[in-house]
């Protein structure tokens, strides 16, 4: 049975009468990027309140590498809920908590003994990287890069680059933070030290090793470990944010083992919580113990739910063998989509790391018009970049085959139609 299935034009009338509401209800600062609602999913699948069935490829935005509902992730927290829901891990604490730690301290690259804090999403565990950072090296800087996306709190804005929608009228923004340019050649960012800030004035470097928001930009081999390189002779701290490439996303657990690196710091979130909110800092212990008792966690951070079904999300990628799966799905979506380059002259670039995969638009079809066909279609997709150009594609990899091969037939069917 094929996964896509309209049985009315999208939107149908239920999902229009829920937008009506949430016009009514919601801020118009949360955007709605596909005009249907939700009523279950499962695997690479949605069905929306009027029964029309979506291939997902935005995967809530990267956060469902192990698919919707994966089923371990269902039963462990099924079985969480028949026992307790919130403790406060800092006020009566719960094995799953620790469990998750050591996993996570156990799959972080490299071999120095690490440490872990649990927090509830992206923006949260990149703040607490930059705290731990400061408080270890005893300085205040932080250089990021161009095309950066870190999160929507305002320090993490302070990292985030795109001024429109994400920046603008929210400044002023937490200070000593210094952009230089993605993938700038390793004797420039020494030249940084001299024209902008003292490298002993950094307490990290944080970069993304494929940039998600940014527009999938993949930097050149060899550039993140020679960016390390820069940080261990001056005493910076690298920060590796994983939250969107992590997880099996690029073909490796973390996209940073490309490189042969080990972070400092690595940040995760989104597709760790299998669909519930949950963000980490692994780091080396050291770095981590620095701070005392009390300096850092949150009410929710690690919250027995949250761990229990990252704990199943963790079983589920490496029992599936889904950094391999994500190597082939990115071959396929390459060949498709070099072929499509050679037939449509407005697909300017196709780039990603493994089924991290994205084409750039210049001219017509835009990515909007793209993207509305493709919901009008059955599928859910994406847009990234700067200027909101790059179509990318964050299908769970627990996408089958047949649902893939659907998926590209709609964004062809598109290309040609818009
Ligand atoms: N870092 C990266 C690389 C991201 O892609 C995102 C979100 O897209 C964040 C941080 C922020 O994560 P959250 O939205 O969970 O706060």
């Amino acid at each position: 049975m094929p996964s896509i299935s309209l049985k009315t034009p999208v939107p149908g009338p239920r999902s229009q009468a829920l937008i009506e509401r949430r016009t009514q209800a919601v801020a118009r600062g949360i955007s709605q990027l596909t005009p249907i609602f939700v009523s279950r999913a499962e695997g690479a699948v949605i069905e929306d309140v009027d029964g029309n069935r979506f291939l997902d490829f935005a995967g809530g935005i990267g956060c469902l590498n192990a698919g919707h509902r994966e089923p371990g992730v269902v039963a462990a927290l099924h079985a969480q809920a028949d026992r307790f829901l919130h403790t406060c891990f800092m006020v009566a604490p719960y094995e799953s908590y620790v469990r998750l730690a050591e996993k996570l301290n156990a799959l972080a690259p490299g071999d120095t003994p690490k440490k872990t804090i649990l927090l509830n999403s992206g923006a949260e565990a990149v703040e607490n990287a930059v705290k731990i950072a400061r408080a270890y090296t005893r300085r205040p800087a932080v250089i990021c890069f161009e095309d950066a996306f870190h999160g929507r709190t305002l320090l993490t804005l302070a990292l985030t680059s795109k001024t429109h929608p994400y920046k603008a009228g929210f400044e002023p923004f937490p200070g000593d933070i210094y952009r230089v340019p993605y993938g700038l050649p390793a004797a420039q960012l020494e030249d940084t030290f001299q024209r902008v800030v003292a490298a002993e004035s950094v307490a990290a470097i944080i970069a993304e090793p494929v940039q998600g928001e940014g527009g999938f930009r993949v930097p050149p081999p060899g550039w993140l470990a020679a960016v390390h390189r820069i940080c261990r002779r001056h005493g910076i701290l690298l920060i590796d944010d994983e939250v969107q490439t992590g997880f099996a996303r690029t073909g490796r657990m973390f996209a940073i083992e490309h490189e042969g690196i080990e972070p400092d710091l690595l940040v995760t979130a989104k597709s760790l919580g299998g669909g519930l909110p949950l963000g980490a800092v692994t780091g080396q212990a050291e770095i981590m113990d620095h701070t005392g008792p009390g300096s850092l966690g949150g009410t929710f951070g690690g919250n027995p739910m949250a761990c229990e079904a990252a704990l199943a999300v963790i079983q589920a990628i490496e029992c599936g063998r889904l950094c391999q799966r994500a190597e082939q799905l990115g071959r396929q979506f390459r060949q498709r989509a070099l072929a499509w380059q050679q037939r449509f002259p407005a697909i300017r670039d196709v780039r990603g790391l493994g089924a991290m995969q994205a084409f750039e638009l210049a001219g017509a079809p835009s990515t909007q018009a793209l993207t509305k066909y493709c919901y009008e279609h059955g599928l859910i997709l994406v847009t990234a970049g700067t200027y909101g150009n790059v179509v990318r594609i964050l299908m769970p990899l627990a996408v089958t085959d047949d649902q893939m091969s659907e998926a590209l037939d709609v964004i062809e069917a598109g290309l040609e139609a818009v």
